[in-house]
């Protein structure tokens, strides 16, 4: 049985679908942004509700989707560079079992890790006295 290993061309297909599939949902959001008719006669009283909290819904979502939007331009960046797959942090190799899980990924999972933990002692150090 041989493994398959993903080649650098498909993680920037998968980037380039992730990328189109984003926009293609904050453009639609943006549609649930609009102000909600008053319209009585089109909307009842329930629809109009369900139509507020899609819009609460909405801005937590197109906020996320936002972030990921940078991440993947980010990557895509460094694809175009040559520095794709390759760690920000320590310039080695992203392993590919990482970008299968995360394309957009700009660091190693020991750099991803060693930063985790610093943020988690930065935030401990802060809350200590
Ligand atoms: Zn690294």
């Amino acid at each position: 049985m041989s493994v398959h290993v993903q080649s650098l061309d498909e993680f920037f297909s998968m980037l380039v679908e992730e990328q189109r599939d984003i926009r293609i949902t904050l453009a639609g959001l943006e549609d649930a942004g609009q102000p909600v008719a008053l319209d009585q006669t089109t909307q009842g009283r329930v629809s109009r509700i369900d139509a507020i909290s899609q819009q609460h819904m909405a801005k937590a979502g197109s906020s996320r989707l936002m972030i990921q939007l940078d991440r993947i331009k980010a990557a895509l960046d460094r694809y175009e560079s040559g520095r794709y797959g390759i760690c920000c942090r320590c310039e080695l190799e992203i392993g590919h079992g990482r970008l299968m899980a995360d394309p957009a990924a700009p660091f190693c999972l020991e750099c991803t890790e060693e930063l985790a933990e610093a943020k988690q002692h930065n935030m401990r150090r802060n809350a200590g006295r």
